[in-house]
């Protein structure tokens, strides 16, 4: 039997294994299941991978994307560019094998841990849609895992960016020095925070909506519920709305990819 499954804390639900045991009943995908492992600290991943040594892929989510990255062999260059993992794909490859390829660093284990960032390709492939010209300056409301992937596609895309988070960081914009001015300038808006995310539906970001105009476009990570407040204030300025759903299917279905590659599986 294939394993796969999703490593975080705390695990109500999951999207990820709703998506997966659904794609295997329905592509047939036979002897494969995916399964969820609440671990509250990174640490304990080496000994859920003794105990599970079926695993041939883990999707990695709040709050071990960051942490996750020094427990692995090698990390894909867009993903290290990010700093964040949200896929690994576990391969049986002789650690000994992997080192002559001189891309390991071997950690004593007889398989080795390779990460990926499928966020920076369901971002990207779910907002180039979108984009019109005039989108050449964005605001990044939050700077958590998720947020990584979003300024790294918008590095790669050359559109400006600030970064809006409630506590000081350096070059970061905070939420409460917000101006009108700030957000007319910035036509793309990308909500990278939990804010108004279910149970907490009456939340959003703190940000001056009358200066949203219908050149803007309000993109929301958060795919449940599907319409934000953040997207319902938009759209009522006339902007543009997109919600995380496209991307988070365009994630998981590169993960299957990375998962799947021929020949790495154990
Ligand atoms: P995270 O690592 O916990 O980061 C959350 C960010 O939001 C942090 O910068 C945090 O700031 C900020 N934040 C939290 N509560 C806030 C508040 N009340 N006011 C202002 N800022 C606040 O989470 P993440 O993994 O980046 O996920 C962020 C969102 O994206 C979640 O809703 C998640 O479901 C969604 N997401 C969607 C997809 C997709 O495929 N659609 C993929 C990944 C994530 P502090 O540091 O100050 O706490």
């Amino acid at each position: 039997m294939k394993q796969y499954g999703l490593i975080g804390y705390p695990l109500s639900h999951s999207f990820s294994q709703k998506y997966f045991s659904d794609k295997f009943e329905r592509e047939l995908i036979p002897e494969s299941e995916y399964h969820i492992y609440p671990i509250e600290h990174i640490s304990e991943l080496p000994a859920l991978l003794k105990a599970h040594p079926g695993l041939c892929g883990l999707n990695v989510t709040v709050p071990h994307k960051i942490s996750v990255l020094k427990y692995l062999d090698w990390i894909e260059p867009d993903a290290k560019s990010a700093g964040a993992v949200n896929c690994i794909r576990i391969s049986s490859e002789s650690p000994v094998e992997a080192a002559f390829s001189g891309e390991l660093g071997v950690k004593g284990h007889d398989f080795r841990l390779e990460g990926f960032n499928t966020d920076i390709y369901g971002f990207e492939m779910s907002l180039k849609p979108l984009l019109k010209d005039y989108h050449d300056q964005a605001l990044v409301l939050g700077d958590g895992g998720a947020a990584r992937a979003v300024k790294c596609v918008l590095d790669s895309l050359g559109i400006n960016f600030k970064v809006v988070t409630r506590k000081p960081h350096e070059g970061n914009l905070l939420f409460k020095d917000l101006k009108p001015y700030h957000v007319k300038h910035a036509t793309l808006i990308i909500n990278a925070t939990p804010l108004g995310m279910v149970p907490n539906v009456k939340e959003y970001p703190p940000i001056p909506y009358e200066a949203i105009t219908d050149k803007h476009l309000l993109y929301d990570l958060i795919y449940n519920p599907e319409k934000t407040l953040f997207l319902e204030k938009g759209e009522a300025q006339g902007a543009v709305i997109k919600n995380g759903y496209e991307m988070l299917t365009l994630q998981a279905e590169k993960g299957w990819e990375i998962w799947t590659l021929k020949g790495m599986h154990p």
